[in-house]
């Protein structure tokens, strides 16, 4: 998949609807400190299912929801959406038909984020998916942020090993795996159940 355009509505320093085009190639991003630069790339981030408010340099999820300035009441929704091309058809089953896949995450103040995925409700885990077989997800190896470089070198062997991971587009089928073990666990309570009641019936 491609990224084609972001867009930002309410979202921290972006209070009016925002659109950022996104062409093959490079794409760069200029102003003075404090535009909002870095707003850009964590509403990227966080549409993509980043669940830590500390990683978007906030206390709370909330905090990503315009504040309020001098002029401008504080808003009580935030939006973004990201908007894909899909033709090379590498999106993940569940949404590889559709040629274009726009991904919505809506926050209202107090309760919470939720996520649509072409205008139908999706779960935060399908969003994640999404991005994590295309190495491009919240964790991606492929987002650096300030600091990132001297983290990732002192970062301990494990964690090292996760970025590998991801870059080697592995990070899906690890979680896949997760749930399925889950899953399984479930099924063998279940079966232990069943023989309990077998038992006192013989
Ligand atoms: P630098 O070049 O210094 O890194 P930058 O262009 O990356 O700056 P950002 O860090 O993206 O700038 O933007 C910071 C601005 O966003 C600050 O002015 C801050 O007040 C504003 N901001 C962050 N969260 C909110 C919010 N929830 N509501 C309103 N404004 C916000």
């Amino acid at each position: 998949v491609q990224f084609n355009k972001l867009r930002l509505s309410g979202f921290k320093s972006f209070v009016d609807q925002t659109e950022l085009l996104i062409s093959s190639g490079m794409t760069g991003i200029v102003g003075p400190n404090g535009c909002g630069k870095s707003n850009l790339v964590e509403a990227l981030r966080w549409v993509m299912g980043e669940t830590s408010a500390k990683r978007m340099r906030g206390s709370e999820m909330d905090d990503v929801i315009f504040a309020g300035s001098a002029t401008r009441p504080a808003r009580n929704i935030a939006e973004v959406s990201l908007l894909l091309d899909n033709r090379d058809r590498t999106a993940p089953a569940a949404f590889n038909e559709y040629d274009d896949i726009e991904v919505v995450r809506r926050i209202s103040r107090g309760s919470g984020s939720n996520y649509k995925v072409n205008g139908k409700d999706v779960r935060a885990r399908d969003v994640q998916l999404l991005f994590a077989d295309a190495a491009s997800g919240s964790q991606s190896t492929a987002l650096v942020s300030q600091g990132r470089i001297g983290e990732i070198i002192n970062a301990k062997p494990t964690s090292r090993r996760g970025l590998l991971e991801e870059a080697a587009g592995i990070t899906g089928l690890h979680s896949r795996r997760h749930e399925a073990e889950l899953r399984l666990r479930a099924a063998e309570t279940n079966l232990e159940r069943l023989e309990d009641v077998i038992t006192t019936l013989d």
